[in-house]
């Protein structure tokens, strides 16, 4: 397989789904099959999810820090992720009926949108309206709670050379710089050196190392901490790097910037979290092809990662696509004979992940 990288992020995923924080579980094995529901008391959980950031940076791994009780009252608010017009609606929706243009505050757009995010909102049952003359009035049913903890960005870089370092390293500078997560980290693979080569490399010291041992598809994972992390200022005013001198001998231009505000970075936190509570990590089944015969997911190292049987190996995104050469859909046969699941096997595996992601978003 030409691209490892795919299969280390969707391993380092399932590890954080388990293991998160790395400080309690320096060593750990991912050995859990079925994807049941994690039975601890702790009331601290996670949300992970991946690809996920904003217009000019993404994320590999986005672990959403919250606990119990603030996920269960975010889920009544549905699965689907709130866009910024909806939270503009639920977060100033009054517990008595009030006109909407007395209570919500002026977005700075036109107020038909506004009228749009009522009316979706009201649809999805997520407030209450109702009809004064020609007036719109609502009322809130439950106050949005305040769920997300701390957000923390991993950057995964199984191989990471001093060629890679370099290039990510400018990428954590600015990462640093914005601050736009409580804490950043790259995962990579464990040499087995003495000192691992990631701490030799020119990588900011606020962020974190966490090695991860040679993620073979079926051997269980073992992740330590090489460097632990400095939390950012979320809350403070961040630093946009635009452009930057390359630092050659004739090169004097100075280094553009500029300030992200507070309000900037909290609704962009909150937006990111929102994508990531509607998508999880299991949604990368979406851009592949379950429906092919050889499509499954592999269970001896873990729950939800997949496996090409044709392969033999851990397919990746990009590879498992219609135009694969050993791409076979399922045989009509296999969708019907009782088959349990609507739609076949590859439905069946969609179902399956979707339940896996319903149950990490409410346990
Ligand atoms: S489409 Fe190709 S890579 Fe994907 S499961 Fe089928 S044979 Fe394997």
């Amino acid at each position: 397989m030409t691209s490892p990288e795919f299969t280390f992020e969707l391993r380092v995923c399932q590890w954080a789904e388990q293991h998160w924080p790395p400080s309690r579980s320096v060593t750990a094995s991912n050995g859990e099959s079925d994807g049941a529901a994690p039975t601890n008391t702790n009331p601290e959980r996670v949300l992970i999810a991946r690809q996920l950031g904003t217009k000019h940076r993404r994320w590999d791994t986005i672990v959403i820090e919250s606990d119990r009780q603030r996920l269960a009252e975010r889920a009544r608010f549905g699965s689907e992720r709130l866009n910024s017009d909806l939270l503009h609606v639920v977060q100033n929706a009054p517990s008595e009926w009030v006109y909407y243009r007395d209570v919500l505050p002026d977005p700075g757009y036109p107020w038909r949108y506004v009228r749009d995010a009522i009316h979706v909102a009201d649809d999805r049952g997520i407030i209450e309206t109702r009809r004064q003359g020609n007036r719109i009035e609502i009322r809130r049913k439950w106050p949005y709670p305040d769920w997300v903890r701390r957000i923390v960005a991993i950057e995964n870089k199984p191989d990471l050379d001093a060629s890679a370092a370099d290039s990510l390293s400018d990428q954590l500078q600015r990462d640093v710089a914005l601050s736009l997560a409580d804490e950043v980290w790259v995962a990579t693979r464990t040499t087995g050196a003495t000192v691992e080569p990631a701490l030799l490399e020119r990588l900011p010291i606020d962020v974190g190392i966490l090695t991860v041992d040679r993620a073979t598809e079926r051997k269980s994972l073992d992740v330590t901490v090489a460097w632990h992390p400095r939390s950012l200022d979320s809350g403070g005013v961040g630093t946009r790097i635009l452009d930057r001198p390359d630092g050659g001998a004739y090169d004097h231009s100075a280094a553009q910037f500029e300030y992200a505000g507070t309000d900037w970075k909290a609704t962009k936190r909150l937006e990111i979290a929102e994508r990531a509570y509607e998508r999880g990590w299991r949604s990368y089944v979406e851009t592949m092809r379950p429906d092919c015969r050889h499509f499954t997911l592999c269970c001896s190292a873990g729950d939800s990662l997949p496996w090409c049987q044709a392969k033999n190996q851990s397919q990746t995104s990009s590879e498992c696509s219609g135009s694969c050469p050993s791409f076979e859909p399922e045989p009509p046969t296999w969708r019907t004979h009782g088959w349990p699941i609507e739609g076949g096997p590859g439905n069946g595996l969609k179902h399956l992940l979707d339940r896996q992601r319903e149950r990490q978003r409410r346990y």
